[in-house]
């Protein structure tokens, strides 16, 4: 058996912590850039409530948290991850 501890992280949009495994972590990885829920480097979370992931204001945090700006590519793969939450 292995025990799990829960690892708490932040929700960059409601500011409210919770378990890693209930966020939606978006990672700016070192060699292959913005990634979800993958990759290694800086990261930020997002908690899986509608206001939260449908913030008009994310993007703008995201890449403030992630000190990089945000593909269109990452848009459309972020807008296919969110749409399994609706
Ligand atoms: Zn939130």
């Amino acid at each position: 058996m292995i025990q799990k501890t829960p690892v708490m992280r932040k929700c960059i949009s409601c500011r409210t912590t919770f378990d890693r495994n209930n966020l939606i972590k978006i990672t700016n990885d070192h060699k292959l850039g913005i990634m979800l829920n993958q990759g290694m480097g800086r990261s930020a979370y997002i908690c899986k409530s509608k206001k939260c992931y449908t913030d008009s204001k994310l993007q703008k945090k995201l890449q403030k948290a992630l000190r990089s700006n945000l593909s269109s590519n990452f848009l459309d793969i972020f807008d296919m991850e969110i749409a399994n939450y609706k």
